[in-house]
């Protein structure tokens, strides 16, 4: 299996469909935060939200927990009155090289867009200048496993150590441990989903790939990337991408189109966290 398969595999990506959820129609589109007029984005009271009961411990310095995941499509509903239109972003299997991150990490800021980099053990110890990079750009880091291996099949143990050994090498370099986590090829089975919660760990695949790892689907073709993301676009739509040089080519256009269709971006630090989470 090549490095570049990355995330391959459609275990953890079900057929995506464009039709929107009843709740998306009745939603304002949140405004672009890079939109020139954009006024403040509105206050989201939380004592608003009809919240079941499961909310997560707050602390002070907590964002607002505005976006809830299914746990089966991996999709993101909103609670209360965020956006219903509002994709995450995710890139994968970094961190990779500077010029290129650098460049993705502008392209983020110019959309005033937050996302997920899920991250690679293997990759951090080479690179741990990369990852603080991730953070002191205001983005966050996810958790990809060390090796980038299959863990379906491998013992608890193991998962254990894949997971665990990523959650430390993380806090060592910026003084966090990761929240979320996305088993790579989407294949973590009941083992990693069960050592994702016990790291305290939101575990998810995607609900969107946009076959950027695929040279079949995508030829290395920013145009081609932007075209998957968009055939499969929905309302809470987890898109999957890779730390790619053509991915990050495209980037800009896509998000411009993407804002032009009246999505938002998810900020990862808004997203429900499981039951137990050591961040917030
Ligand atoms: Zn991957």
């Amino acid at each position: 299996m090549s490095l570049l398969a990355g995330c391959a595999g459609g275990n953890g990506a079900p057929s995506a469909t464009s039709v929107p959820s009843p709740a998306s129609s009745a939603a304002v589109p949140a405004a672009s935060e890079a939109a020139p007029t954009s006024s403040p984005a509105p206050s989201l009271a939380p004592s608003a939200s009809p919240a079941p009961s499961a909310e997560p411990p707050v602390s002070p310095e907590t964002a607002e927990t505005l976006y809830r995941m299914s746990d089966k499509s991996y999709r993101f509903e909103p609670i209360g009155s965020a956006a219903a239109k509002a994709v995450l972003l995710t890139f994968d299997d970094g961190p990779k090289e500077e010029a290129m991150l650098t460049q993705m990490l502008d392209t983020l800021d110019k959309h005033g867009a937050k996302a997920i980099f899920f991250v690679n053990g293997y990759r951090v110890e080479e690179s741990p200048e990369l990852l603080k990079l991730i953070q002191d750009r205001g983005q966050t880091v996810g958790n990809h496993s060390w090796d980038h291996i299959a863990l379906s099949k491998k013992s608890k143990a193991e998962v254990q150590k894949q997971l665990g050994d990523v959650q430390d090498i993380v806090e060592k370099t910026i003084g966090e441990r990761p929240e979320f986590f996305r088993p790579p090829h989407g294949a973590g089975g009941d083992v990693g989903k069960q050592v994702a919660k016990e790291e305290g760990m939101l575990y998810m695949t995607w609900s969107n790939g946009s076959l950027d790892w695929d040279l079949k689907a995508t030829k290395k073709d920013p145009q081609l990337v932007i075209e998957q993301v968009l055939s499969q676009l929905h309302p809470g739509a987890n898109i999957l991408m890779h730390e790619l040089q053509w991915t990050a080519d495209g980037l800009d256009s896509l998000l411009t189109k993407l804002e032009e269709k009246g999505y938002g971006f998810i900020d990862p630090s808004t997203i429900e966290l499981p039951d137990g989470a050591a961040g917030r």
